[in-house]
């Protein structure tokens, strides 16, 4: 089986990956110009990622690649702690997940292990796709066009594979909120902690990072949906900065960090709701088909576990490219809507609206730290990032 895949960040790879083990011959195009190593902190979360991996034989090299999580403090203003937790006590699945890496680290680490069997092409793109009786007809913007039995677009957030397969950007489902991501000096001097200093509709978060030398700055802002180009980094530079201007704490000295950051990373928290996955021998895997938002905590465990289990579902079909495609969605499915639902309500958490709202996020993180024993919000996510059975594909029955 020939496929193509379109994107080579973290579900691009890994699907590349897989299919490479169940004897695919794989092309990958990436539009950038080489492997793009910018990105923030990714969260691993769940069974079924760490099985993958330990399948994988790779659960050694994403976690010596991963950054120490110690925990998480809610702070005032003048920098004071006003509530903490520790990974530990959520078992990696509360508000700091076990696995957290760097995304371009994690997506290096698939590239690494298949760059030998798998064939990238970069700085080019997908540009038409004619599903036909004898394959998948690709034309592309630079190189020369080529038959594929199977295309997925692997293609993030804005996938070009999901608008020529489904037209515009109407499935995108805006959460009320925006986020974006810079690295900047760690001048706290923060050992494997996170700080977050939230006002009214906007939050800013210092992350310690790459051995406690750097951290990653977040900032997240309630919104209505507004227009903007994605790629436009110094306007979407000015929306930031305007959004938290005259912001206490750290906020100044974060923002003036932005311009000599060279992986500043913004865009909308939204969703991709799609009634199907995939169209004949085309489909869509991690952000580009089901992204379910930053709020999710499961973005790239999504793409992992999907990438995973289309992979599987090709194999199994046999070369009925279209029945993979299906069963894949029919296993997947229901624990993405799942994800996605959770993330709807969480964006509460990351930046309450209110006054009310940032002291009753504080209350709830007081009592967990007063109150180990206190396991809901552990049992929430635990049963969340644990709810997929993970198929055995090497075993060749269902
Ligand atoms: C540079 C970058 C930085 C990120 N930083 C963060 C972060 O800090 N925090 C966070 O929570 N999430 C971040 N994300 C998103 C996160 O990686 C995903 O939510 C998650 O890991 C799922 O990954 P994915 O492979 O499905 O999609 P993505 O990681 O979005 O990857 C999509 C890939 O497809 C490529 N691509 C896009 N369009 C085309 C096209 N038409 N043709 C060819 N290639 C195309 C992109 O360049 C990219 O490499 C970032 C993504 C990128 C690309």
């Amino acid at each position: 089986m020939r496929v193509l895949i379109s994107g080579a960040s973290v579900a691009g790879p890994v699907l590349a990956f897989w299919l490479v083990r169940h004897g695919a011959s794989v092309t990958v195009v990436e539009q950038a110009p080489s492997l793009r190593m910018g990105g923030q902190l990714v969260d691993l979360r769940g069974k079924a990622s760490h099985e993958i991996l330990k399948r994988a034989g790779l659960t050694e090299a994403v976690r010596a690649a991963s950054e120490a999580a110690e925990g998480l403090s809610l702070v005032g203003r003048d920098g004071r702690r006003q509530a903490t937790v520790r990974s530990s006590e959520f078992g990696g699945n509360g508000p700091v997940a076990e696995i957290e890496i760097l995304r371009g680290n994690l997506s290096e680490v698939f590239y690494e292990q298949t760059r030998e069997d798998v064939e990238y092409v970069f700085g080019d793109r997908i540009a038409g796709l004619d599903d036909r009786e004898d394959g998948v007809h690709v034309t592309f913007e630079r190189g020369p066009a080529r038959v594929f039995d199977a295309v997925v677009g692997a293609d993030g957030l804005h996938s070009g594979v999901r608008r020529l397969l489904f037209g515009d950007e109407k499935p995108l489902r805006h959460l009320d909120m925006y986020l974006s991501f810079w690295t900047a000096k760690n001048h706290l001097g923060l050992k494997g902690w996170t700080e977050v200093y939230s006002e009214p509709g906007r939050t800013v978060l210092m992350r310690a990072i790459r051995d406690n030398t750097a951290v990653m700055a977040a900032a997240a802002f309630v919104s209505p949906a507004f227009q903007y180009d994605y790629r436009d980094l110094g306007a979407l530079k000015t929306v930031v900065r305007s959004r938290l201007a005259g912001m206490g704490w750290e906020a100044d000295r974060l923002l003036a960090q932005m311009d000599d950051a060279g992986d500043f990373y913004f865009d909308s928290a939204s969703q991709v709701l799609l009634p199907s996955w995939s169209k004949g021998r085309i489909g869509l895997v991690g952000d580009a088909g089901y992204c379910a938002s930053p709020l999710s905590g499961h973005g790239t465990t999504m793409a992992l576990v999907g990438a995973y289990v289309l992979a599987g579902e090709l194999a199994r079909a046999d070369g009925d490219v279209a029945a993979g495609f299906r069963a894949y969605e029919t296993r997947l499915r229901p624990w993405i809507e799942q994800i996605q639902r959770f993330a709807e309500g969480n964006g509460v958490s990351m930046a309450p609206k209110t006054g009310l709202g940032i002291f009753a996020r504080r209350a709830a993180l007081r009592l967990v730290e007063l109150l180990p024993k206190v396991n809901l919000p552990r049992a929430g996510t635990g049963r969340l990032s644990d709810g997929f059975q993970l198929p055995d594909y090497e075993r060749k029955t269902p």
